[in-house]
């Protein structure tokens, strides 16, 4: 039986292997291992690329959440109002600067962050707006900006799923006070490790993210602030400025795949995700009232590996037991039924025919027992 990975990030290293040697090898060759010129150079580079001033690396997209929280002075006392469907990593990064998650539900024709319940939950001690790109489809950003303006309220955006997402044109990641990235393997834009960035419009949060980075030490080499250790670093940086150069082809060939499946998966009956034209397709992440029968029969019976992002929703774990006062009645009903197919172009590329007919053939089996 064939067998489908949901994702495979050594193909896409495969791919571009000889340019990503050759860029690992000169990181190696000079003496600089830690913020060195690999790093200045992917941060000047992805800062263009998304035509925001500043970008500072960082050691993982959780990092980059809690800095950016901590760069804008969020700490204890404080709350940031999140989406509880989204990955561990944003709500931690809030509880790591010492502030306190509080959940409010989707919109589900975006799965994103509902800015009217956004709004809704507003108390005096809300300090921030803390927004999830979810699986690559934009939120609104236009109606959370006003909100975050209208209450003075901090608005970082969590763009772990959309590298070079796009609203009317601009990316994704600028709309906020601060725009946090992953760099996690498996993501639209991924390194062979852990790696972060901050992007802002901002230079003196620009400067207070390098501090926080690096032992909270200025430019004279003084300790102005607590702070730990958490930097990109030069061999990921150097790679990853060879990946960003590849990044909008990649973004095109997911949009292309999620408009076959579209196409192709509209008979048979699965819930479609929203269709946003700036969308980057993260995932693919189709509903089903069966979802883990239809996810157990893929494996088993057609090779097919799929995800589930993201269950239980965050409000369901222990750790962010006390973050949502009320009920998440979208975010619950969504969480049971997502299914994330395989979208990575290297992946789904070569096989969404065989994909297709096999969902096509788990739905038969499934309404069968
Ligand atoms: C991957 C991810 C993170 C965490 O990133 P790490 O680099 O693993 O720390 C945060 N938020 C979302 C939505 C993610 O998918």
């Amino acid at each position: 039986m064939i067998h489908i990975p949901q994702a495979s990030p050594s193909l896409r290293i495969a791919r571009w292997r000889s340019e990503i040697d050759a860029a690992v090898k000169a990181a190696i060759g000079g003496d600089r291992y830690i913020l060195g010129a690999a790093v200045a150079a992917f941060e000047a580079a992805f800062a263009q690329y998304l035509g925001v001033a500043h970008c500072v690396g960082v050691g993982s997209g959780t990092d980059a959440i809690a800095l950016a929280l901590r760069g804008l002075g969020i700490g204890p006392g404080d709350e940031v109002i999140t989406t509880a469907l989204t990955a561990a990593g944003t709500a931690q990064a809030i509880l790591q600067c010492g502030a306190q998650p509080r959940f409010v539900d989707i919109d589900p024709r975006t799965r994103c962050l509902d800015p009217q319940a956004a709004e809704e939950a507003v108390t005096s001690r809300s300090a921030a707006i803390l927004v999830v790109h979810l699986f690559g489809e934009p939120a609104d950003m236009p109606r959370l900006s006003v909100i975050a303006k209208r209450h003075k309220l901090a608005l970082i955006e969590d763009c772990a799923h959309a590298h070079g997402a796009t609203i009317g044109g601009r990316k994704v990641g600028t709309f906020g006070d601060a725009g946090a990235f992953s760099f996690y393997p498996t993501k639209n834009l991924g390194a062979v490790g852990d790696a972060g960035a901050v992007v802002c419009a901002q230079p003196a949060l620009a400067e207070r993210l390098r501090r926080l980075r690096s032992y909270g030490l200025d430019e004279h080499g003084v300790c102005q602030s607590a702070a730990g250790n958490s930097r990109l670093d030069e061999i990921q940086a150097a790679l990853l400025l060879v990946l960003l150069r590849h990044l909008d082809d990649g973004n095109d060939e997911r949009r292309q795949l999620a408009a076959d499946y579209r196409r192709l998966l509209a008979p048979t009956g699965v819930g479609l995700p929203p269709q946003a034209p700036g969308a980057v397709y993260h995932q693919f992440a189709i509903t089903h009232a069966s979802r883990d029968t239809l996810r157990r029969t893929l494996l088993e019976q057609e090779g097919v590996v799929t995800s589930v992002h993201y269950y239980p929703p965050l409000h369901r774990h222990p750790a962010f037991a006390d973050a949502a006062p009320a009920e998440l009645l979208h975010t619950d009903s969504l969480a049971a039924n997502l299914l994330s197919l395989p979208i990575q172009p290297e992946v789904a590329g070569p096989h969404l025919g065989h994909i297709v007919t096999a969902v096509e053939r788990s739905l038969a089996r499934c309404r069968a027992s």
